[in-house]
């Protein structure tokens, strides 16, 4: 079935899925982006939400849900998953359920259950080949417990765990765990990374996913303005930078075959991105981390020399 890709934001819809006014902060990337992947999920949607930052969103009797949701422990939103899927393929089988009325599972956690607790909860949903949607809004770090340091976290970010001081002037000194990859070596069918700065490439990754059954991941980078340090009003703008400096690629993986989505005409320098962001203030003040600095960069600079190699990329 060929997929007529969204050219510009005014082919979004403007219904929203979500009603405003939810107990998130002001700001969260999570939840831009979220609005969006609504929108191109539809109304016959289940959420299983492992807890974290977004199992605020609903608290009985009030949710912003227009569609049915299901929380779950951190650990097992995917085995959460297997259940309700199961349940309704067994409706279907039964007549009890129209096939036109079937629901998308669509599992919602944040970093910590995505990268760490519920890695081996996932690792069999997708293993099993569990029809099923999963989306990471990656806040890299666990945000609404303090903002300590998660397998998400990326080098040099001080978290509530990892702060950066005379021990360590560094803050996190581990890199980023690559949970695309972690997947793609489970050889699932779809997986993408998202940015809410890029609601068109989002919107058209979903279209695209929707073609395949079996598990199909989406990563969105998520500007999370008490965990960052930055100002609710920056969000956006911070989304846009991770990938205007390369350190957020977005990129999609059909079938094992990786593919970048956007690639920048001119790479921004990676202090643009960083420079601004509290969690990273550290490099800058009271001395300039020069060797840090010069880490962050080449790391991203050695991943898209890797991508050129690889890859024939299209701008
Ligand atoms: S802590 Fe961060 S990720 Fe969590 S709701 Fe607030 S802004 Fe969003």
């Amino acid at each position: 079935m060929d997929v007529i890709p969204i050219k510009s934001i005014k082919d979004i819809p403007t219904e929203e899925d979500i009603f405003p006014g939810t107990p998130t902060c002001a700001g969260c990337g999570g939840l831009l982006a979220l609005r969006h992947c609504l929108k191109a999920l539809g109304k016959k949607v289940i959420i299983v939400n492992a807890a974290g930052c977004f199992t605020l969103l609903s608290i009985y009797p009030f949710t912003p849900f227009q569609n049915s949701w299901l929380y779950t422990a951190i650990a097992c939103a995917p085995a959460g998953a297997q259940g309700v899927r199961d349940a309704l393929d067994i409706l279907i089988r039964k007549g009890r359920l129209d096939p036109e009325e079937d629901l998308k599972v669509v599992v919602l956690t944040g970093d910590g259950a995505a990268y760490d607790i519920g890695l081996a909860s996932t690792s069999g949903a997708i293993y099993r080949n569990l029809d099923f949607y999963y989306i990471c809004y990656d806040n890299e770090a666990y945000g609404n417990t303090g903002f300590q340091w998660s397998g998400a976290t990326p080098f040099a970010s001080k978290t509530g765990t990892t702060p950066a001081g005379r021990i360590s002037p560094t803050g996190t000194e581990l890199s980023k765990k690559n949970l695309f990859e972690i997947w793609r070596s489970h050889k699932p069918p779809y997986l993408a990374t998202i940015s809410p700065a890029h609601p068109v490439d989002l919107i058209n990754k979903f279209k695209k996913a929707e073609q395949y059954k079996g598990p199909k991941l989406f990563i969105n980078l998520s500007p999370c303005p008490p965990g960052w340090a930055t100002d609710p009003s920056h969000s956006a703008m911070f989304a846009k930078l991770a990938v205007d400096t390369g350190i957020w690629a977005l990129k999609e993986a059909i079938c094992g075959d990786v593919r970048h989505t956007f690639v920048p005409k001119k790479f921004r320098p990676v202090e643009e991105y960083l420079k601004g962001q509290g969690r990273f203030a550290h490099l800058f003040k009271p001395v300039r981390q020069e060797e840090i600095l010069a880490k962050i960069q080449e790391m991203v600079v050695q991943y898209w020399n890797e991508v050129q190699d690889n890859e024939s990329i299209k701008k």
